[in-house]
C-alpha cells in the first residue's frame, strides 16, 4: 500500500512516501522538505529514490500551495515516483498533542479535527500547523483516507501517579493540567525494535528509551507500555536540550517575569528558543559545536555537556528505581545514535548497574546495535528512531481497515 506520511510544522511540511508491503518490510520512494511557507522564498527540496534530488525556490503562500507542489512533485514525469494521485493510497499525518482524548491513531473525521482542535491550547505552534496539513490535504485528495497519529498518544498509559502534577486537583478538571509527554512515536518504536534486537519479550520487559536530540526525553517502558516520561504538560519538562531548559523550579518563573518585566510569552520564549545548550554556552543549540567547544577548554560548553550526562543518568536513575530493575536501555535521535563519546560517558555512569560497553559496536551509526558487552548485567542498544514508519503502519492498518 502506498502511504503518504506529512508532518507540518508552522512554516514547513516534511514528507516520506512509502510502499507498504508488510509491518516490517517497505520501500521509500521519495522524501522531502518544503520550508519558508508564508515568506517570500520559500523552497521545495525532494528526493526521490533512485533519481536525482530535485530543489526549486519559489514563494509558498500557505500550506494548501505547500501540499500541491509536494503531490506534483511526487507525480512529475521527471523527479515523481508514481504516476497519479490515485496511487498514493492513504495518508499518514503526525499531531503532536493529542491529550487525553487519543491513546491510538485515528481515521479523521469531523469530531476527530474537533479534538485536535481542543488540543490546540497545549500545542499552540504544532497543533494548528498540523490541522492545516490535514484540512490542505483533505481538499486535494477528498476521497483519499486520512489518518493522524499523535506524539501523546503511547504514553497515555501512564497512571494519575506518574501523570500527575501535585497542584490543586481543580486545575487538572478545569485546564487539563497534567504530564502528557511527548516523541511517544519515537519512544514506542525503539522499544519495540530494541526488544526484538536484544532477544526481550516485549511483554515481560523494562526498557527505558533515550531519545536525546535536539528536543530530549527518556522513557520507562513496562512491558511494552509506557510506565513514566521526562516531557510533561509540554515538551520543556525533563532533561537540558538544544533550546529548552528542561526542569527548573517553577518559582524561577515568577521571579523573572518581574525583575525582567516579561510577559508570558517572553518568558515562554526564553524557557523554549533560548535556553538550554544555547543558554548556558552563550553560542549554539548544537550538540556537536559543544563537543568541539569543549574539546577546546571551553568551560560553558563543558557545563552543558556533564549537565546533559547528570539529567539523562537521573531519569535514568529514577526510572530503574520504578521498575525495579530494567532489562535494556536504547539510545536513538540526533546524539543519541550518533554519538559514541555522549553514548559512553552516560553509560561510565551506569556501572551500579553492571553495565559494561563494547567500544568497537559503540562506534556504530545509523544501524540497530547492541553496544553493551555480552557479559553486561544490562543490555545498551542504538536503535535509529523511525517514527514516519510507524504512522505510515498505523494508516496501513488503519486504511486496510476500511476496504475489509
Ligand atoms: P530534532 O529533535 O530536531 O529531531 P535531532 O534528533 O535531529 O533533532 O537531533 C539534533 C541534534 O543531534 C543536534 O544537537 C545535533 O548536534 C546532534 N547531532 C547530530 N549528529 C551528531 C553527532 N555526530 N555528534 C553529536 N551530536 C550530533
Amino acid at each position: 500500500m502506498i502511504i503518504l506520511v506529512i508532518n507540518c510544522g508552522s512554516s514547513s511540511i516534511k514528507y516520506q512516501l512509502l510502499d507498504m508491503k508488510n509491518d516490517e518490510e517497505y520501500d521509500l520512494l521519495a522524501k522531502g522538505l518544503v520550508e519558508k511557507i508564508g515568506l517570500p522564498e520559500g523552497c521545495l527540496s525532494h528526493r526521490p529514490t533512485g533519481k536525482d534530488r530535485y530543489e526549486v525556490e519559489l514563494p509558498i503562500p500557505d500550506h494548501k500551495v505547500g501540499i500541491q507542489l509536494v503531490l506534483d512533485a511526487l507525480v512529475d514525469r521527471e523527479h515523481g515516483v508514481v504516476d497519479s494521485f490515485e496511487d498514493i493510497q492513504a495518508v499518514g499525518h503526525r499531531v503532536v498533542q493529542g491529550a487525553e482524548y487519543f491513546s491510538g491513531s485515528a481515521l479523521v473525521d469531523d469530531d476527530v479535527i474537533r479534538k485536535i482542535e481542543a488540543c490546540c491550547d497545549f500545542a499552540p505552534l504544532h497543533n494548528p500547523a498540523n490541522l492545516l496539513g490535514i484540512r490542505a490535504m483533505q481538499n486535494v485528495l477528498p476521497s483519499v483516507p486520512q489518518v493522524v497519529t499523535f506524539d501523546t498518544a503511547f504514553h497515555q498509559t501512564m497512571e494519575p501517579h506518574a501523570y500527575m502534577y501535585a497542584l490543586p486537583y481543580e486545575y487538572y478538571e478545569k485546564y487539563g493540567i497534567r504530564r502528557y509527554g511527548a516523541h511517544g512515536t519515537s519512544h514506542q518504536y525503539v522499544s519495540q525494535r530494541g526488544a526484538k534486537l536484544a532477544g526481550l519479550d516485549l511483554n515481560n520487559s523494562r526498557i527505558i528509551t533515550c531519545h536525546i536530540g535536539n528536543g530530549s526525553s527518556i522513557t520507562a517502558v513496562r512491558n511494552g507500555k509506557c510506565i513514566d516520561t521526562s516531557m510533561g504538560f509540554t515538551p520543556l519538562e525533563g532533561m537540558i536540550m538544544g533550546t529548552r531548559c528542561g526542569n527548573i523550579d517553577a518559582s524561577i518563573v515568577p521571579y523573572l517575569m518581574k525583575k525582567e518585566n516579561l510577559t508570558p510569552d517572553q518568558i515562554t520564549g526564553i524557557l523554549n528558543k533560548k535556553s538550554g545548550f544555547l543558554g548556558i554556552s552563550g553560542v549554539s543549540s548544537d550538540c556537536r559545536d559543544m563537543l568541539a567547544l569543549a574539546d577546546k577548554g571551553d568551560k560553558k560548553a563543558d557545563t552543558v555537556l556533564k549537565k546533559l550526562i547528570n539529567d539523562v543518568a537521573k531519569l535514568v536513575g529514577g526510572y530503574v528505581a520504578e521498575m525495579n530493575g530494567v532489562d535494556l536501555i536504547v539510545f536513538t535521535a540526533g546524539i543519541g545514535e550518533n554519538n559514541p563519546r555522549v553514548r559512553s560517558w552516560i553509560c561510565e555512569k551506569f556501572g551500579y548497574l553492571g553495565i559494561t560497553i563494547d567500544p568497537e559496536a559503540n562506534k556504530n551509526s545509523g544501524e540497530e546495535t547492541i553496544i553493551s558487552t555480552p557479559d553486561s548485567k544490562v543490555k545498551v542498544a542504538m536503535i535509529p528512531t523511525n517514527e514516519e514508519l510507524v504512522i505510515a503502519r498505523d494508516t496501513m492498518h488503519i486504511a486496510a481497515s476500511l476496504k475489509a
